[in-house]
């Protein structure tokens, strides 16, 4: 079976008042799909950084980021940003919605640029159904809580059918039952054939995934719980 992401002795420091901060140490990480893996650390572990290299937004300083069995590292910024079109979703802590559209407007933005045919349209529908937001879709994002905000954002980040699906702290600030609501469907999405990378410093949420790992200081390992 084809990975869909690897990481293989992929690292990333920042220069921060001219001291050198290794953010990521040297990691390696392969998912396939079906797989649903959470990784879970305290603040400032390097998560984030770490989710930034898989989805091609950070470039590593050292090793390779592969995406379905394909070497991004040398790719030029056009094709790194068409990987991440139409392969990736991303789920944020902060939803990212753009307030003037309304909730089917921003599940459908990913769309926007592409095509907008009656299938994408139907498409946007069930997935907004499936998170159960049918009642909300001419709601403006202020109208919105924020588990049906994050549930958008989760819906937004599946339009374009991406194989790998990466998560930032995606149930921080959510009500207990949207949250439940966020990680099923993430389960589904995997079990459906789909990679799941989630990053949490909480540890009841990284439970819900099928492999769990542990960060501290940049380095990773797997769970010891
Ligand atoms: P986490 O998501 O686990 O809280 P981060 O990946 O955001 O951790 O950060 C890991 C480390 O890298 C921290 O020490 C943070 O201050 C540093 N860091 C992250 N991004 C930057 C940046 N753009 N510039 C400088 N330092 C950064
Ligand atoms: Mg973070």
């Amino acid at each position: 079976m084809t990975p869909i992401l690897q990481l293989r002795e992929t690292s990333r420091s920042f220069q921060k008042k001219g001291k050198t901060i290794s953010a990521v140490h040297p990691v390696n990480l392969s998912l396939l799909p079906r797989d649903f893996v959470a990784i879970q650390g305290p603040s400032g572990s390097g998560k984030t950084t770490l989710l930034l290299l898989a989805g091609l937004m950070l470039s590593p300083d050292s090793g390779s980021v592969l995406l379905e069995n394909q070497e991004t590292t040398h790719l030029s910024q056009e094709a790194k940003t068409r990987f991440r079109a139409s392969k990736i979703g991303f789920v944020f802590q902060q939803f990212h919605l753009v307030p003037y559209l309304s909730l089917l407007e921003n599940i459908l933005l990913p769309a926007s640029f592409q095509n907008t045919a009656t299938q994408t349209l139907e498409t946007a529908k069930t997935l907004a159904e499936s998170l159960g937001l049918s009642h909300r879709l001419d709601h403006f994002p202020s109208e919105l809580s924020a588990g049906e905000r994050q549930r958008t954002a989760l819906a937004r980040s599946l339009l374009v059918g991406p194989s790998l699906l990466l998560a930032d702290e995606p149930t921080g600030n959510l009500d207990p039952a949207s949250a439940r609501i966020v990680i099923e469907k993430m389960q589904s999405f995997a079990d459906a054939g789909g990679a799941v990378l989630l990053v949490t410093h909480d540890r009841n949420v990284a439970a819900a995934a099928k492999t769990q790992m542990a960060m501290d200081t940049g380095t990773l390992s797997p769970a010891t719980t």
